[in-house]
Formats: C-alpha cells, structure tokens, sequence
C-alpha cells in the first residue's frame, strides 16, 4: 500500500513529461500526402553525389526536413514489388502477400506476377493482352485505403511510375487512379480494375509525344564528363549497353536504341522527368490537395532502378541519373509550393531497395564479390534428389533465393518433404558462395543471426514462397549477363534506405535511431490521425510524429 502511494504519483509525472505529442481535439491534416520512390536508392546516395545537388530537391529534403538515417528493410527479398507494398501496407510478404515481384503459388506450382490480374481488361492499350493489372494478389489494406477510409471516399488517391507494379500497389484497393507506362505505345495506360476508359487530360498528355521530346538530344552528361569525380571512368566491362551501341560511354543514342527496342527508355534519367511531368499532370487533372479532403500521390521513379540494373551503383551513368532527378525534383516541389502551398502538403521520400556494387568493380578493387551459378546449382540439386526420392525435377525454380519444390507432386505421391528439404539443405550449405540454406519451418534452431532470421520469417508466407531459404556471400549474386548489378538481400546495400519527410509541420531535425521500412505506414497514419493499415506491423516514429 505504502509502495503504490509512493510510485503512483512519480510514474504519473514522468508519463506526463514524456509525452510531448497529446492528442488532438480538432483533426488537422495537410491538403495533399506525396509519397515518392526512388527505385533502387541507397541511402549513402544522398551524401555521395551531395556536393552537386541543387538547392531545392534532395538538399531541400535534407535542410527543411527530417532525415531517418538509419531506416532498414526488415524482410527478404528486397525487390520492387515488395518493397512498395511494404511502404504503404506497414507490412510484410508473410502477412501483405506480396512476396516478390513473381513469385509460386505453392499448392499448385502456377507461376504469378505480382499484380496480374486476368479478370480485368488494359484501358488505353493496343493489345489486349496488355494491363490486364490490379492490386487484387495485395492481402492488406494500405495507407492509402486508410486514407479513403478514414474520409470516407472524399479522399483523392493517385498512382503513378513507368512500372505498373510500382503504380498500383501503393495506391491500394480503391483509388481513383493508378497509371503505368505501355512500353509499346508511350503511353501511360491503366485497367478495368479503376476505370473503363482514361481520364480526358490522361489521354490529352498521351497524344504529345513527351518521350520523343525527351530523347530528342540523346543522353549525354549534364556537366563536362571529367567532371564525375564520384564515378568510376565511363568505359567499364561491368557496364552494360544499350540496343545498337558498341560501347557503355557517353554520348547515349538513345534515339537509335529506342527505335530498336522501346523499353530503352526506362534506361535513361529521362524516365523519371517524364514520370514527374505526368505526376504534374495528374496534380491538375484530379486537382489534388485542391479540396476539402486530404488527397494521396504516389510517385515511383523506376529510372534509377533500370539505370542502376544495366551500369551498376559506380558508373557514370547512374551519377548523371542522380544529378538529373535531383533537378527534377527541385522542379516538381515548386510545382507543389504553387499549387497545393508550401506547408500545405507533406512529403516522404524513400526507397524499395538498394543495390550491390557491380561484381567485376569490387573484384578490381580487391573487394569480395563473385557470380553466383544458381542454374548450375540446382541442376546438380535435382540429380542428388532424383537418386534418393526417384523422381525428376523435385525442385521447380531458384525464384526469389528461395527453393521452390514441385509441391503438388509432393503432395500427390505424399513424398517425405522433411527429408526431401533436409538433403536440399545439406547440398546447399555446402555449395560456393553459400552462406546459409535453411528449411525455414525449422528456422526457429537454425544457426543464423537473428537480424537475418527475422528478416527470413518476415519474408516467408506460406502460400507463396519456396520452403528453403538460400542467403549468398556478402557480395554475391546471381549475374546472368556479368553486367550491372541487382538487389534482394539482406545485406545493408540493398536494404539502407534513404527516409525523409517534409512540408505540412515537419521540423528540420535527422535521427541515427534505427527504423524499419514497416514504420513508415503508421508514421503517416500518426500524423494524419487515421486508422493504421490492417497487416501494419511498424511503429510510428517518434522523432517525426514527435517532432512536429
Ligand atoms: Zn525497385
């Protein structure tokens, strides 16, 4: 008793004083949330290529805004798909769904594409094979549903990126739109699923031409080519080139690829200026954060992704792309400052993934890195498993660093899975370049480090994912044409992130305290006073819900 009138009024003070944020009595909430991607972005980014940067776009999110420096990926595989649903679902492949950008149904070994849907038509396409897309393989609601949710459908929400994924997770289960770019056509295109016919000012933007305007001069470097001190020389056997050309330096014809192969121009910066062109456009057209109610762009920038993939973290190429976008940017924060009102919108910044350095760069520098054979591997995989349990191809695909089993045959024959997993496992551990092969329903002993144990479980679902886990070397990967780089690790290059958030009452301040992908949701849902997303697993983060 003594004890409790002692303790009571010391616990009431400190909860008090430590409680800086209270609760509200009348809701407010800016005109427009932008959230923004930058495909395959590392967070050292912001500092490498920092000295160049203009005032008002990256350095504008650093000055005026709140930096989490130490935001982290929290599941396996640090792909595209997976990391945009992440963002607007606070959530993981195990509970979301999304558990790669393709990934296996497990039970009936039916290859999926993140977000075909075959139940839906493509609007505004020429064949009709094409955009049948939509958010239905997405099992949690977004930040974005939350959004429309919590006012009701008076809300507005937008998404966009050259990539149709990366539109159309983010911007959830019942937007008003969500747009993608038709490789074969230039424009940008949606489904059924949102709509039956493009809005008036959609297909207005499609009959200008913007690409052929973009590409008009080629890509050469925006300032004097010696001048990219943060770079390696431009000519690198680890870079890759573009269709019709016999060298990876600049200039680019981008001209001469794109009439040979029209996917050549997410390749260029110029895909990101047309992304944010068109975000410009849709601003307009749906007239976001011109309402009453708080409206939701979301914006990819899949230029750096495709740029990163074919020239690798340390070229030229990317340098440039970075410089380009920045200027971008600063171009599409004034468009907002004029139209929604600065501080009347909030903006984040982030990214889905990072990436490896290419292998033949480190290898010049000395720096572990290989190749990995994963075809070669499982091959050899499959004979083992043949000999034991007589039956061929036990083992489908290597997809996403994870076995995938013939699992419908396994069923039907009821072979022993346990020891058909326990020889994969065996084989593997043994293998080159691998770290760890682990049976993950038996994760709970495996000899693992915990970071990466709960990364591995976080990324696991059932339905989806193959039953045994690989992790390669720190460095290595699987490189089909032995140039360029990619991502999906664990490993801090592919999954540090840049995190800032800006505008509407974020105070400039940055934090070293380490965040996690999955808190970036419910920080958007402190600040809005919504409902968090229904799979959200994160936390708000204190020093921006707290900061302001
Ligand atoms: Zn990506």
């Amino acid at each position: 008793m003594k004890r409790t009138t002692f303790f009571f009024p010391f616990i009431f003070i400190i909860a008090t004083l430590g409680c800086k944020n209270t609760p509200v009595t009348s809701v407010k909430r800016p005109k427009l949330v932008v959230g923004i991607v930058v495909d395959q972005m590392r967070w050292d980014f912001l500092y490498r290529y920092n000295s160049r940067y203009g005032k008002g776009g990256f350095k504008r999110l650093m000055s005026e805004g709140f930096s989490c420096e130490n935001a982290m990926i929290n599941y396996l595989p640090a792909y595209t798909a997976v990391g945009h649903s992440c963002i607007f679902t606070g959530s993981v492949p195990s509970i979301n769904g999304i558990s790669g950008n393709d990934w296996i149904e497990q039970l009936t070994g039916k290859s999926v594409y993140c977000t075909q849907d075959n139940t839906v038509q493509g609007v505004g396409v020429n064949s009709a094979e094409d955009g049948k897309m939509s958010p239905r393989n997405l099992l949690s609601t977004t930040i974005t549903d939350e959004l429309r949710m919590a006012t009701n459908y008076e809300s507005k929400v937008v998404g966009i990126s050259l990539k149709d994924r990366a539109a159309i997770l983010p911007a959830g289960h019942s937007p008003n739109g969500a747009f993608w770019l038709d490789d074969s056509t230039g424009r940008f295109i949606t489904s059924s699923y949102y709509m039956q016919r493009l809005p008036y000012w959609v297909e207005d933007y499609n009959r200008q031409n913007h690409i052929e305007k973009l590409i008009a001069n080629g890509w050469n470097t925006l300032y004097d080519g010696n001048s990219y001190t943060e770079s390696d020389a431009d000519e690198q056997p680890y870079e890759g080139k573009f269709a019709g050309e016999t060298t990876t330096s600049f200039p680019h014809n981008i001209k001469e690829a794109y009439k040979i192969k029209k996917s050549s121009f997410r390749y260029t910066p110029f895909g990101n200026s047309f992304t944010l062109d068109f975000a410009k456009e849709a601003v307009m057209g749906y007239q976001l954060g011109m309402g009453a109610s708080t409206d939701f762009l979301t914006i990819n920038c899949a230029s750096t992704d495709y740029v990163g993939h074919m020239f690798g973290p340390n070229s030229r190429e990317v340098e440039d792309t970075y410089l380009r976008l920045d200027k971008d940017l600063e171009d599409f924060f004034s468009f907002l400052d004029d139209k929604v009102g600065k501080d009347n919108y909030l903006v984040f910044m982030t990214a889905d993934h990072g990436a490896a350095n290419a292998i033949q760069y480190m290898q010049k520098h000395g720096m572990p890195a290989e190749f990995l054979n994963s075809k070669q591997m499982l091959d050899s995989l499959n004979i083992i498993l043949k000999q034991k349990f007589k039956v061929d191809t036990l083992v489908k695909s290597g997809m996403n660093s994870q076995v995938n089993f013939d699992m419908p045959r396994i069923n039907r024959d009821r072979l022993d899975f346990d020891a058909i997993k326990k020889t994969t496992v065996d084989y593997l551990q043994q293998q080159p370049g691998i770290l760890y092969a682990v049976d993950v329903s038996k994760i709970g002993v495996a000899a693992i480090p915990e970071p990466i144990k709960k990364m591995i479980i976080n990324g696991y679902n059932f339905k989806r994912s193959g039953a045994v886990q690989v992790i390669a070397n720190p460095g290595w990967f699987e490189g089909y044409g032995k140039t360029g780089t990619t991502h999906g690790a664990w490993y801090p290059y592919d999954t540090h992130i840049p995190l800032l958030f800006m505008g509407w009452g974020i105070r400039h301040g940055s934090s070293n305290a380490t965040v996690h992908m999955t808190d970036i949701a419910p920080t958007i849902s402190a600040l809005l006073h919504i409902q968090m997303p229904n799979g959200c697993i994160g936390e708000p983060i204190q020093g921006v819900v707290n900061n302001r």
